[in-house]
């Protein structure tokens, strides 16, 4: 009993988590991205702030912003 229980939650855990979203700044040459849109890191942004997927992020090439670490 308890083991399936286990194994359900287990499923539940892994099915169709919505995937991260991060922040980068559009047009800039920064290599970073961001978990809040708000993040100070992103308040010198001269271009529009958009909104990724953090597996698109990775895949970029970007890591996470400095302050954010
Ligand atoms: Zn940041």
């Amino acid at each position: 009993m308890k083991t399936s229980l286990l194994i359900l939650l287990l499923i539940v855990a892994t099915a169709k988590v919505p995937p991260t979203m991060v922040y980068i700044c559009s047009g800039a040459k920064g290599k970073k991205y961001h978990l809040r849109a708000d993040c100070r890191g992103l308040s010198s942004c001269q271009h529009k702030i958009i909104k990724i997927t953090l597996a698109k992020a990775q895949k970029d090439g970007l890591t996470l912003c400095g302050w954010e670490k």
